[in-house]
């Protein structure tokens, strides 16, 4: 069994994604018993460096890489089975031997659910939030619709094909009558196809619920694996600016079949800046020399775009909001070292809405558009003392205990995990 003295453990991202949740993850992946994402689809991405070998992963949980580990993809996540078998494919070229399973319940990427993402970008206009076009929010709206085709329903002809009929016609007429654009695949070639899929990934496919519910109640210690972040929640975000699933803690009941009542550590992993990628206001984000210099600092460039991300000063308003939303049991503060050398640090901690001070994000876009960021200014700390992870907390500059204690006071939450580099032991624990 594993060391992790707390048995089920959370990490989400607090703000927009990329807040460093790779890094925290792999701090608690390699000694947790099962890993569990619980939400989203191959949209999400994250980079995993084991003993010098480098991991791309965007749908398969991180503690596969580490072989013990059973990593679980929960029903609340959207499954492209191509990729999913794309990905296994991957990491067995690397020589891992995966421990997966997969829902029953998860829902399936369908070729029209991608095939739609595609003819919706641009019908937004002003307010798309950038899709990453992998059908992630076709799959989700079908799911609502109840269209939605289940992994465990790939294994059952029958029902496929009842469902499919369904879904493919719905889907087709959408895309052929609404959206004017066509649709190449016929259904018989998706039934073939994707029935084939189903065969290859069956001994993957479990109740994984059941699993989870056995593993916890045998004192097994689980990770649950955020993706994005708060203001990309498509309740608690910027609506319509968001993702299309629960980023939220909550959604790891739903999304897994695991009860939110077991849940005993909840991490917010915390940029001590901003970076957001795609469109939305972004009341405290900066532009010209000084972005450039964050940006730069940062590494704030697409992983896959190479396209540099918009960059801003910290915003307490939205991890105000994640500690309340989540439930955070403590804060997780990341790149840290990129904000070294500053003389002064702007920290958002309120907006100014036409004259009126808000203190926690606005539902109504009117306001959220109108939002102009309050700011306190704190001393910054120089540079951090040499190899300062060996030395402990105690020996942080008493500027950056000062900066971080505000955070805490501002946000009613305690900051248990700073991270003052990317690797692994560039870390303090408090
Ligand atoms: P995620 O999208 O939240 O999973 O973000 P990632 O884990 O991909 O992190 C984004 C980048 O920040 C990665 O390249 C990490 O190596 C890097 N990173 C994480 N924590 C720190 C830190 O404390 N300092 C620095 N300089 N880089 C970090």
């Amino acid at each position: 069994m594993s060391s992790n003295p707390s048995k089920i453990t959370a990490i989400v991202g607090a703000q927009w994604g990329d807040e460093g949740k790779g890094k925290i993850t792999d701090f608690f992946a390699g000694e947790s018993d099962y890993v569990v994402r619980f939400h989203g689809g191959n949209n999400a991405g994250h980079t995993i460096i084991v003993d010098g070998n480098t991991f791309k992963l965007h749908l398969i949980p991180s503690g596969i890489v580490y072989g013990e580990p059973m990593s679980i993809i929960g029903n609340g996540v959207v499954v492209d089975p191509k990729a999913l078998l794309d990905e296994i494919a991957y990491v067995k070229e690397k020589g891992i031997d995966p421990k997966l399973m997969v829902s029953d319940r998860a829902h399936v990427i369908m070729p029209y659910h991608i095939a739609m993402d595609g003819a919706l970008s641009g019908h937004q206009g002003n307010l798309a939030a950038g899709s990453t076009r992998r059908g992630i929010a076709p799959v989700y709206a079908d799911k609502m619709f109840r269209n939605g085709i289940r992994m465990v329903d790939l294994l059952e002809p029958d029902v496929f094909k009842e469902k499919l009929e369904k879904g493919y016609a719905f889907c087709k007429s959408i895309i052929e009558k609404t959206l004017n654009q066509s649709l190449d695949i016929s259904m018989d070639e998706i039934f073939d196809t994707y029935s084939d899929y189903g065969q290859k990934l069956k001994s993957y496919i479990h109740d994984t619920s059941v699993v989870l519910y056995k593993a916890h109640k045998s004192g097994k210690s689980i990770l649950f694996e955020g993706a994005q972040g708060i203001s990309l929640d498509v309740d608690h975000g910027v609506y319509p600016y968001t993702t299309s699933s629960n980023t939220a803690a909550g959604h790891i009941s739903t999304g897994t079949g695991v009860s939110f009542r077991d849940i005993d550590r909840i991490i917010g992993v915390t940029k001590a800046y901003l970076s957001r990628v795609g469109e939305s206001p972004l009341p405290s984000e900066i532009h010209g020399d000084e972005a450039k210099m964050l940006r730069d600092k940062g590494g704030e460039y697409g992983t896959t775009t190479g396209r540099p991300r918009r960059v801003g000063w910290l915003d307490l308003v939205q991890v105000r909001q994640a500690v309340r939303v989540n439930g955070l049991t403590e804060i997780a503060l990341t790149k840290l070292d990129i904000l070294n050398g500053f003389d002064e640090l702007p920290i958002c901690v309120a907006y100014d809405v036409k004259g009126k001070r808000i203190t926690e994000m606005p539902a109504s876009l009117t306001e959220y558009r109108n939002a102009k960021p309050i700011y306190e200014s704190l001393p910054g700390w120089g540079d951090l003392p040499e190899n300062i992870w060996d030395k402990g907390y105690d020996a942080m500059p008493q500027t950056l205990k000062d900066y971080i204690a505000f955070i805490e006071r501002q946000v009613d939450c305690p900051v248990k995990i700073v991270s003052v580099g990317p690797q692994r032991h560039e870390t303090i624990i408090r």
